[in-house]
């Protein structure tokens, strides 16, 4: 994990407050796009919980399929205000 990577989809900061390792019972499911997220970061700026492959943009994912993977997919869900 490269801190220096993380940019967040949601405000543009580059700083993480902290990456959290998400323990998962069971397998992963499809309906459920967050049961796929292995590690997240939560923002220092804005409070979201971020899934780590957008926060780095993980397989060369640009800075603008991150934000709207982000916006389509995750942002919605309750897991992106989660306290951990
Ligand atoms: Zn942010």
């Amino acid at each position: 994990m490269k801190p220096a990577d993380f940019l967040c989809p949601e405000c543009g900061s580059a700083k993480a407050a902290s990456y959290m390792e998400v323990d998962r019972i069971g397998p992963p499911d499809r309906t459920l796009p967050w049961s796929g997220v292995l590690w997240m970061a939560t923002c220092a700026e804005c409070g979201y919980c971020i899934p780590a492959h957008l926060a780095e943009r993980w397989g060369g994912l640009s800075v603008e399929e991150a934000r709207r993977e982000w916006r389509e997919i995750f942002r919605e869900w309750p897991d992106a205000r989660r306290k951990w």
